[in-house]
């Protein structure tokens, strides 16, 4: 007999007729000789209403009173599961996240998982009966136990947590579509279903605006080893398996907040290649590496940082031995890539040889800005310039002087407390097997916005400044890039940091920077909410030149602009004008091949 943890969303729970669905199916697993533990969502768009109801009292509801007022959503949707079951002769009970002891810090809207005591469940499940959980909630681990939520979409976090302490055999996550598709299919129709994602891969595609699972839910179950399925409430399919690298059976203590970083990493083998003023339109950045591709080099780092005037920067890294070749490519079509204004110089080549790429990395950095600056901090510390900034949803990745390699992972393992005598030598990104695909799903973001921050001094520590106030703030940032380009201002070289937050926290970023613009001494500080993020993500992009030059490619045949380019060693994320967002995921999904013949039905 195994135990069985079940997820339901809220469309999967959102009438009486559907939850009665969801009774019966519960009811047959049990008849398979299984104990099953169940997770619900609110009904329907309920958690939708609640925040509307709230905000037109409020405009800025205090935090506790919206979880007091949020939690009320699962609560229904428990006790009439609870009921459904009963009605068809299975005993049931329907607990809070409280009674569960989900216990969470006082972070309320935005509570992390502290630990769960199993206990109670346990003692239910003994009694044969079907144990009914409340999801996205918990109980803080404060004397005052206040009701605390894990912020939206947080259910699929409770359901893996709970597997993990349970040490369920299986979590499924039943939602309103068949699985996990290569694309959101209400954006782009022809998405595909896949058998089966990694654990990195669907993390980073959920953070990039996949909402199908929660991030931190893949988290918990990448650091447990939790099996986990996403499946359809409304067929029998075997949907899409999450798979883990490994388990490593870690404590229960400190659920989400231990080990913000596992490992530092170092690559030695790094060269940068920066095609300084180059025109801001459609193409530029296709035809650059379309070039490399041809030269089959492999790219690592690319980034583009935001248009200065009429032109853009772009670099990108490659390793040594392919420095000269890539060089040559960049000077042969600098000439090309003149501006149409006249009055503007031809593009510029720079390379830098002995470059050396620092990372932390790790699953417990998601959502949590103050991991990146205090990198950034601890780099400044120890005197070490950044020169590109790349991050991903598990690993900060910085390009440094080969010279100041030993101080800069000599400072980080300090800082993060890992052992020296466990750093990976160069990336520890698997080289993929041969039948990865490049590129295994598509993701597009228009919940962001983008910062600039102009003329800021180009010494170390002016990234930790900036990203550690933010951080303070409780500011997630994403996408951080350093223009190639100086300026010199009063005698000071200067360059441009752009990046990018949730458009929620736009404000509040630009706030607080203005704040601190006289003391800091850079320029303005701009924001442009009307941006898309679209990205494409797979383990199998690792050591295959092209992927991104195809990438690009695509988007220039739709004549779209690409605005900032940021790439991590398994996805590419450009950003685009919003009103482009979804042509741009469309060309880009079809471009890689992850479109076919297979409709899937999304409810309304
Ligand atoms: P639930 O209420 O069951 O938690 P969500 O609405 O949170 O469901 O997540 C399911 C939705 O996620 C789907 O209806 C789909 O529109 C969207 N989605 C976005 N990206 C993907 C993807 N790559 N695969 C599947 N669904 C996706
Ligand atoms: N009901 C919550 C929300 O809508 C949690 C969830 O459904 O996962 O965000
Ligand atoms: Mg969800």
């Amino acid at each position: 007999m195994s135990l069985i943890v079940q997820k339901y969303g809220g469309t999967s729970v959102g009438t009486v007729e559907r939850i009665q669905a969801v009774a019966k199916r519960v009811q047959k697993t049990v008849a398979q000789g299984h104990s099953v533990v169940v997770v619900v969502s609110a009904m329907g768009k309920t958690t939708d209403g609640l925040v509307k109801l709230a905000h037109d009292i409020s405009a800025q509801p205090s935090r506790r009173e919206m979880d007091m007022l949020l939690s009320t959503g699962e609560q229904v949707s428990i006790a009439l599961l609870s009921m459904a079951l009963q009605e068809l002769g299975q005993p049931a009970i329907s607990l809070t996240g409280a009674q569960v002891g989900i216990v969470t810090e006082a972070e309320h809207t935005r509570a992390r998982i502290l630990n769960i005591d199993p206990e109670r469940v346990e003692r239910c499940l003994l009694d044969g009966k079907v144990v009914v959980v409340a999801g996205f909630q918990g109980i803080s681990n404060s004397t005052d136990l206040e009701i605390t939520t894990l912020g939206r979409g947080g259910s699929d976090t409770s359901a893996v947590a709970l597997a993990a302490a349970l040490r369920a055999d299986v979590c499924e996550i039943y939602t309103d579509v068949p699985g996990i598709l290569t694309t959101d299919p209400r954006l782009v129709p022809d998405a595909q279903l896949m058998d089966e994602i990694t654990c990195d891969e669907m993390l980073e595609l959920a953070s990039l605006g996949a909402k199908v699972l929660h991030p931190r839910a893949v988290e918990i179950a990448r650091n447990y080893g939790v099996m986990l399925v996403v499946r359809s409430s409304w067929t029998d399919e075997p949907g899409t398996r999450v798979v883990s690298p490994f388990n490593e059976g870690r404590s229960l203590e400190g659920l989400e907040i231990a080990h913000p970083v596992d490992a530092v990493e170092l690559d030695t083998n790094q060269a940068k290649v920066a095609l300084l003023r180059v025109p801001d339109h459609p193409g530029i950045a296709a035809r650059l590496f379309g070039e490399i591709a041809l030269q089959d080099l492999d790219v690592d780092l690319v980034i583009q940082s935001i248009h200065e005037g009429n032109t853009n920067d772009i670099a990108f890294t490659v390793t040594q031995s392919s420095l000269n070749q890539a060089e040559a490519v960049a000077e042969a079509i600098a000439p090309s890539l003149r501006s149409h204004d006249a009055a503007l110089d031809e593009a510029e080549v720079m390379v830098q040889a002995q470059m050396a790429k620092v990372s932390i990395a790790g699953a417990g950095m998601i959502g949590r800005p103050g991991v990146a600056a205090q990198m950034f901090t601890t780099l400044a510390k120890a005197g070490v310039n950044i020169q590109m900034i790349s991050t991903s949803e598990v690993k900060v990745s910085c390009a440094i002087a080969r010279d100041d390699c030993d101080r800069a992972v000599e400072a980080l393992c300090d800082a993060f407390h890992i052992a020296s005598s466990t750093l990976a030598s160069h990336s520890s990104t698997p080289v993929p097997e041969a039948d990865f695909p490049p590129v295994r799903g598509a993701a597009l973001d228009r919940n962001q916005a983008r910062l600039a921050v102009r003329s800021v001094p180009d010494r170390p520590g002016m990234a930790a400044q900036i990203f550690t106030r933010l951080a303070t703030h409780g500011v997630s940032v994403d996408m951080i890039i350093q223009s190639q380009r100086c300026r010199l201002l009063d005698g000071t070289t200067t360059r441009d940091i752009a990046f990018t937050v949730t458009q929620a926290d736009a404000e509040m970023a630009q706030q607080v920077l203005r704040a601190d613009q006289a003391e800091l001494g850079y320029g303005e500080v701009l924001v442009d909410p009307a941006i898309a993020k679209v990205s494409v993500v797979g383990m199998g992009m690792v050591h295959r030149p092209g992927v991104a030059a195809k990438m690009f490619q695509a988007l220039a045949k739709q004549d779209i602009n690409i605005q900032m380019i940021a790439t991590s060693e398994i996805k590419i994320s450009c950003l685009v004008s919003e009103e482009e967002g979804v042509q741009a995921l469309q060309a880009v999904h079809a471009a890689f091949g992850l479109s076919g013949s297979q409709r899937i039905q999304v409810p309304a």
